[in-house]
């Protein structure tokens, strides 16, 4: 090959790269109009990453949760997506935030916390009572794809139901309806997560355990604080853990 070729060859490969580079760079500055309103810039993006992990580090692991695999899904579900944009600079805050018809996603530590205790293994059949924005439930179904899920008011549930479709989570079984019965068709379950308050446990949804199953709830009276639960089933006994004090919206009936 002689030299005046091979200065042609090397200045069209430059040209070439120097294109894909550029057409690279528009599409993600100029998001294209049949984009979603919640589309982000890849910078964006990132900077919620690093907020998740210092969330991760500060709040959560600092507090005694350990289970790597936990932290890992909480360090990469974006909790930014399951609430209104005018709350993303909240998203990753300490705290529960609302969802609007007067509920909440809990905070982060609490999710984890949890998330944890139902010890869910690759294929567990899992079952969480108060979808609210979906966000518990990505959680899980990061950690098992069998994740069922009820939601008692109707807006809420539509709008996780999308949102989870949206965000790559289909597998999610989704449904309208009184938690408190639990969801018989697909019980037992190897575990149940309860994300609003009884005064008391309901008795469908220890029956719907697994044996060696674990149930993580809280239980209290209405306008106070709650204990959360974990309830192991093994065999004819119940094992129950306190966890300590959490404050959750009750648990409706009869909507
Ligand atoms: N896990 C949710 C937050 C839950 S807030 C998340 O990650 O965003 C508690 C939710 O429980 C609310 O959305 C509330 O409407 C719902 N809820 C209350 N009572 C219920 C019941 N009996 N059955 C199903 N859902 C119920």
């Amino acid at each position: 090959m002689n030299r005046r070729l091979l200065a042609f060859l090397a200045l069209t490969i430059l040209l070439l790269g120097a294109g894909c580079v550029e057409s690279v760079e528009r599409r993600t500055a100029m998001p294209t109009p049949t984009e979603p309103p919640e589309a982000t810039t890849a910078a964006e993006e990132a900077r919620f990453a690093t907020q998740r992990r210092i969330m991760v580090e500060t709040q959560i692991r600092a507090r005694g949760v350990t289970d790597e695999a936990v932290l890992a899904v909480m360090a990469k579900v974006p909790r930014h997506r399951f609430i209104s944009r005018e709350l993303w600079g909240k998203a990753y805050g300490d705290h529960p935030l609302p969802i609007g018809e007067g509920q909440t996603i809990s905070q982060p530590y609490i999710v984890a916390l949890m998330t944890q205790h139902l010890r869910i293994r690759p294929g567990d059949r899992v079952l969480e009572i108060g979808t609210g924005s979906g966000y518990q439930a990505a959680v899980l179904a990061e950690l098992t794809d069998q994740v069922y899920t009820i939601e008692i008011i109707d807006v809420l549930a539509k709008r996780a139901a999308e949102r989870l479709t949206e965000l790559g989570y289909r597998k999610v079984h989704t449904k309208i309806g009184d938690g408190y019965f639990g969801w018989e068709e697909y019980a037992p379950f190897d575990a149940i997560i309860v994300t609003a308050a009884p005064d008391h446990v309901p008795q469908p949804l220890v029956r719907q355990l697994k044996d060696g199953g674990r149930l993580v709830i809280p239980v209290g009276p209405l306008g106070s604080y709650q204990t959360l639960w974990l309830i192991e089933k093994k065999g004819d006994q119940l094992i129950s853990t306190n966890l300590g004090d959490v404050i959750f919206v009750p648990l409706q009936r009869g909507r």
